[in-house]
């Protein structure tokens, strides 16, 4: 165990994110392991990609392992690979193995348990896969899979099974194989780009298939999945953001687990796509010990406003193999809802969604705030638990005239 880490200090839970600088943390963690690394390196993407932790034998260096860590790593062979750039290695607890930062990226025994429904492919993808690397579920939108690479690994990783296994390159012949195949399917309107982290990708390659898309006439809508913007916001270069500009309408899904996560370099990162006139959500899974109580996600929801990213969807963990130990029951997600809802902006509150196993598709789910219906009234039991009425006349499909009349057509 190596016993010359030194404790770091935690960054403040509740504190409005900083718009401006580097996290404390951040800089406290170069002093003491990269004092010669000039701004320009730690700056440089390709510097954090060529330093990121994939070794027992680094990961040492930083952080006092626990002996279930130390055993997975050791282990190896899950089917994620370990890595970890030395920015997001800033923000973890050197000597606490259950901070939630480090428990997202630190492998554990518990990925080797396989329990009861778990699947390495649970969502079905693979099924509905028509050219390798492409994903068509849903009949006018599709998931491109350009690469199987990230610069972090996050351990509840739904597609675990691909990612990190060097199979999925994003190499012209494949990528055209996709392009002919979205071509020759007038359905499609929306093309996800995800992976892996297709901003993992360079410049050029990006600007290629960006650009390969959006020549394709039915497609409207092209959308980038991505983590760098929490693990590795150095990615977000302005020249990044020339290219992406090019091909609006263009939206981004960001993935965001925790208010850890929202530092000062995260929020510049998302000033700068948003700048770049991006629409920005955030997908967050429900991961046990991280993020599942209404005061951690409330605070991850309202920093996450404040960079600019509506909180979009919050995802039930997919039942992967070896992710019991992340799991939570549905109740707990439901909880958290009901404990967001009405208590702040509804912009702030994410869609708490199933990816149904097999393929079905996001079922939504939300606490029940219909209670039932008394004659011509529904009972409706709003966020402070009140019941109240709402006129709704049984068995009329459509709204009465006098009922649009005095109705509030602002909403609020
Ligand atoms: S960044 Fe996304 S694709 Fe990559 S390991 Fe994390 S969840 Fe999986």
């Amino acid at each position: 165990m190596c016993r010359t880490v030194v404790a770091q200090p935690r960054s403040a839970p509740s504190a409005a994110p900083s718009r401006r600088g580097t996290n404390p943390r951040t800089r406290a963690f170069r002093r003491r392991f990269y004092p010669q690394v000039t701004d320009r390196e730690w700056n440089d993407w390709h510097w954090q990609l060529r330093h990121r932790i994939r070794t027992l034998g680094e990961a040492e260096r930083f952080l006092m392992l626990s002996d279930g860590e130390r055993e997975a790593i050791l282990r190896g062979g899950a089917m994620l690979p370990f890595a970890i750039t030395p920015y997001y290695l800033s923000l973890l607890d050197a000597d606490d193995p259950d901070q939630p930062l480090r428990r997202t990226v630190m492998p554990s025994p518990g990925e080797f348990v396989q329990t009861r429904g778990e699947a390495d492919d649970p969502l079905g993808e693979d099924g509905h896969s028509p050219v390798p690397g492409l994903v068509h579920r849903y009949p006018d939108r599709v998931l491109l899979l350009a690469l199987d690479f990230c610069s972090t690994y996050c351990r509840y990783c739904t597609r675990s099974r691909v990612v990190g296994h060097g199979e999925l390159s994003p190499g012209e012949a494949r990528l055209e194989a996709i392009f002919e195949y979205l071509e020759n399917s007038p359905q499609v309107r929306d093309v996800l780009v995800s992976g892996g982290d297709p901003l993992a990708m360079s410049d050029d390659r990006l600007d290629w298939i960006l650009g390969r898309l959006r020549a394709i006439p039915h497609i409207e809508l092209v959308r980038l999945g991505t983590k760098m913007p929490a693990v590795l916001p150095q990615r977000i270069t302005p020249s990044l953001c020339r290219v992406l500009r090019k091909y609006h309408p263009l939206w981004m899904s960001l993935h965001f687990t925790h208010p850890d996560e929202c530092t000062p370099e995260s929020f510049q990162a998302c000033a700068r796509l948003a700048d770049a006139g991006i629409p920005l959500g955030s997908q967050t899974v429900l991961l046990k010990g991280v993020n599942d109580s209404v005061a951690t996600m409330k605070d991850l929801v309202h920093r996450l406003v404040m960079m600019r990213v509506r909180p979009y969807y919050l995802y039930q963990c997919d039942p992967i193999s070896g992710s019991s130990h992340f799991r939570t029951p549905v109740s707990k997600g439901l909880e958290i809802i009901q404990g967001l809802r009405g208590y702040t902006t509804g912009y702030a509150v994410p869609n708490y969604v199933i990816d149904a196993p097999g393929g079905g598709g996001k079922i939504p789910l939300q606490p029940d705030y219909l209670v039932g219906r008394d004659g011509d009234d529904l009972l409706l039991r709003n966020f402070e638990g009140k019941l109240y009425r709402y006129p709704d006349p049984a068995g009329e499909s459509a709204p009465r005239q006098d009922t649009i009349a005095s109705g509030a057509p602002c909403g609020a």
